[in-house]
């Protein structure tokens, strides 16, 4: 899922300043499963906005609202019945990707992203998460166990370890596993060492990010 978390408080207040009515957007989507942009995260923040205009001794208007997706026209069409109630500021506390569809879809209305979208992960345990994945277009997991060395070697090592893991623990910071140790470990236990003594030349990167804005089209869906 797309992991995100949300803006520190200051910033997104700065976003509100001078506001007298402001819609904190929500999203059922990835932001739901990870506790930072769904149906409760919505009511905190607007809580928080409402009660620190209160402080400030001018209160705001905070009306809330969840949408299925942000990231789906179908669903930003819909958000139009939310609109045209004088909202200042629409607070979107989406993945970055839903402030940038409402925007597009609403190019009059002021939409400010809540959230700081951070990575392509999953969760270790409850509250904690951590990135799996940086979308290159072109999984080779199966070469190495079933693990990413791409997104999770501080290095994006292809031909690894580097040498320089403790006790399983990446050289970067001891807080993060070794994922090299992990990938030999694994390859390994199936049987498979072997397979790394090939050096692997390169990977085509012609899906990755580096071209620019990539996009599917799937002709069999295309109406
Ligand atoms: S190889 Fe690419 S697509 Fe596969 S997990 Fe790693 S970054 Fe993601
Ligand atoms: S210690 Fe392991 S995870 Fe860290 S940079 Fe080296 S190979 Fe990559």
């Amino acid at each position: 899922m797309i992991v995100a978390e949300r803006k520190p408080l200051e910033e997104i207040t700065g976003f509100v300043a001078g506001a007298k009515k402001v819609l904190v957007v929500g999203c059922r989507g990835c932001v739901t499963v990870c506790n930072a942009g769904g149906t409760k995260e919505v009511e905190i923040l607007a809580s928080l906005l409402r009660l620190n205009s209160q402080r400030e001794g001018n209160p705001m208007d905070v009306d809330e609202h969840t949408m299925e997706r942000q990231c789906d026209p179908e669903f930003a069409e819909a958000f139009g019945e939310q609109l045209g109630r004088g909202h200042d500021v629409i607070l979107s506390m989406a993945c970055s990707i839903g402030p940038q569809f409402l925007s597009r879809r609403y190019p009059n209305e002021r939409i400010f992203p809540a959230l700081n979208t951070s990575f392509l992960g999953g969760a270790l345990a409850s509250g904690i998460w951590s990135e799996h994945c940086q979308a290159c277009g072109n999984c080779v997991i199966h070469e190495f166990g079933g693990l990413c060395p791409i997104s999770r070697c501080a290095k994006s090592l292809l031909n690894g370890p580097c040498g320089g893991s403790e006790n399983g623990r990446c050289e970067v910071s001891e807080e993060t596993e070794c994922v090299w140790q992990l990938i030999v470990d694994k390859m390994e236990s199936n049987g498979r060492l072997e397979e790394l003594s090939d050096p692997r030349l390169g990977k085509d990167w012609r899906t990755s990010r580096d071209g620019g804005p990539r996009k599917i089209a799937r002709e069999d869906l295309i109406k």
